[in-house]
């Protein structure tokens, strides 16, 4: 077992960027490389090298697999009462090391210490409810038999094997964890590819889950391109589970048909928040807040279209601009700052070029709308647009940053059809006082999850439910019975007792026919399934 020391400088906002070396060599010996190469990870706080990162070749990736293959053979004879006490010692060791966690997040994304908060926040509640809602997933369960009494039927939860994840840098603690640990629970074993940008925080989820007791074996980490890695991995999968962009997530889709293996798909979304004119107007603006600039709109659940009903659109859209322009924005890994850096040039370059390219073609910037370099080499201030047309860049395409576009509706049905206009379907939020009402307008958006008065944090935290997108937002869940039986193969076993599936008794094949079809009429007037 491992025990990791403590980073190096305390939470001094003034103090050099840097980790020690010790601290980033036991995070890395975890990666499976022999390639001799590494690559440098930068600190977005200040656009300096953060660690060196050892590279995997594919003779990495199929020794990852060798080792994940053996380990999941033992795993997947403990019982599940064993899963479960290492799940929840996992919980607790999140919990009790989560100032660790924290300021690893912090250090490689950028973000701000609340919105780090909500990885280990997160993967606790994952722990802590596969754990105990393991038995109701994965026990044998009993079904109907086609002759009642004389055909019985169990049908049991197999696990796939091993599961390649493959996960973006947005959140990454909880994008590595969260997925993997229903994985672990069903008794598969995990190769996981990274975003090369925020490795360490994976790899510090990856020694939790050794303090916690799970075989070390158990999880492998590989680093490096995912275009180059990302084929191998699909080779030797059973299964993938992938979170990232829309444009990767089709590759990968081609590549797990090719090898006709399963694969979850957690992709972008274009998210829409609609106020309607019964909104309680002081909460929509604090939610409106959250929903758009939370890891400075990195999130996949944020939100980029806010539709405003007349009656209160200049009532909510002072106290929005308001609470928006009081943020308190800094770096840094002290709590405190209301919105982080965006997490690298790249990032930047499109969230200036999506608002350059709307304000040219005439949005008004209400807030916000410049770069920041005097806090950050990648920072950008909350931005709200007003004015936002259908050919401007940031109108259907996801920003991934901190801005949102402002639209004015008069009937909601006007509204529900522009927030379902274009090809994603991840997230919506709905603000008002009316929930049966608000409840009746969700079943009309196409998109995977719904917060009603809340912006992504009541269908996100709510484990025992599926999340997921429709339409190019994704394929199949996380989270709730779909997170964990995506990574089973059902199978079923029926033992058949007495009567057979052919004529008996000296009957013809006729009478056999005659006999099963008045059976069946019998059935269906009884009423039966
Ligand atoms: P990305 O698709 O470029 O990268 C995501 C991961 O895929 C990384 O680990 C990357 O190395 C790997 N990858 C890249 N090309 C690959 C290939 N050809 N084969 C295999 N792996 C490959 O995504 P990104 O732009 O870095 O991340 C942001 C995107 O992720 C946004 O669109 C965001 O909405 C989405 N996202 C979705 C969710 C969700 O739950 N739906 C969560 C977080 C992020």
């Amino acid at each position: 077992m491992n025990t990791i020391a403590p980073p190096g400088p305390e939470h001094d906002v003034t103090a050099a960027y840097a980790l020690e070396p010790a601290y980033v060599r036991t995070l890395t010996d975890r990666v499976v490389s022999s390639t001799g190469e590494s690559v440098p990870t930068t600190c977005p706080f200040n656009g300096q090298p953060l660690a060196m990162i050892p590279q995997s070749g594919e003779a990495d990736v199929d020794e990852a697999y060798r080792r994940a293959r053996r380990a999941q053979e033992a795993w997947a004879a403990t019982s599940l009462d064993e899963r479960t006490a290492r799940m929840l010692a996992l919980h607790d060791l999140i919990l009790d090391r989560q100032d660790e966690i924290i300021d690893l997040i912090c250090w490689e994304s950028g973000k701000a210490r609340k919105h780090a908060f909500d990885e280990p926040l997160h993967v606790a509640l994952t722990a802590r409810y596969y754990a105990r809602s393991a038995h109701d997933h994965l026990d044998t369960e009993r079904k109907l038999g086609v002759v009642p009494g004389l055909t019985r039927v169990e049908v049991n939860r197999v696990p796939k094997g091993v599961v390649g994840i493959i996960s973006p840098w947005n959140y990454p603690f909880t994008m590595a964890l969260c997925d993997g640990l229903p994985a672990l629970m069903a008794g598969n074993s995990v190769v996981h590819k990274p975003d090369a940008q925020t490795m360490l925080s994976a790899l510090l989820g990856v020694h939790l889950l050794e303090e916690a007791g799970f075989p070390r074996d158990l999880w492998q980490v590989v680093a490096g391109p995912g275009r180059e890695l990302g084929g191998p991995m699909i080779e030797r999968s059973d299964y993938i589970c992938f979170t990232g962009s829309t444009a990767t997530g089709r590759i990968i889709a081609r590549q797990c048909a090719e090898q006709l293996i399963g694969c979850s798909l957690e992709l972008g979304g274009k998210n829409p928040i609609l106020v309607l004119r019964d909104a309680a107007v002081d909460r929509a603006a604090e939610g409106a807040v959250r929903a758009a600039f939370s890891n400075a709109g990195q999130l996949c659940v944020s939100m980029e279209r806010m539709f405003v009903a007349d009656q209160v659109y200049d009532r909510f859209v002072d106290r929005f601009v308001a609470r928006t322009k009081a943020m308190n924005l800094r770096t840094g890994l002290e709590w405190g700052s209301d919105m982080g850096s965006l997490i690298s040039q790249q990032q930047l370059d499109t969230v200036v070029a999506h608002v350059d390219d709307a304000v040219a073609k005439g949005a008004t910037v209400l807030t916000g709308g410049r770069a920041r370099p005097d806090i950050g080499p990648y920072y950008y201030e909350p931005t709200i647009l007003e004015g936002v047309t259908p050919e401007m860049t940031c109108f259907g395409d996801e920003t991934f940053g901190p801005v949102i576009a402002l639209y004015r509706f008069h009937d909601e049905s006007d509204a529900i059809a522009r927030a379902n206009a274009g090809e994603y379907g991840l997230n919506a939020s709905i603000y008002s006082q009316d929930g049966k009402r608000a409840r009746a307008i969700a079943r009309q958006i196409k998109c995977g999850t719904v917060n009603i008065n809340e912006a992504f944090g009541a269908t996100f935290a709510s484990v025992d439910s599926p999340m997921g997108g429709m339409r190019e937002s994704g394929m199949g869940r996380r989270q709730g019975a779909e997170g964990i039986h995506r990574y089973t193969e059902s199978q079923t076993v029926a033992t058949q007792r007495l009567v057979r599936f052919a004529p008996m008794l000296g009957m013809s094949d006729r009478t056999y026919a005659r006999v099963m079809t008045a059976n069946l009429r019998l059935m269906n007037r009884l009423g039966r399934r």
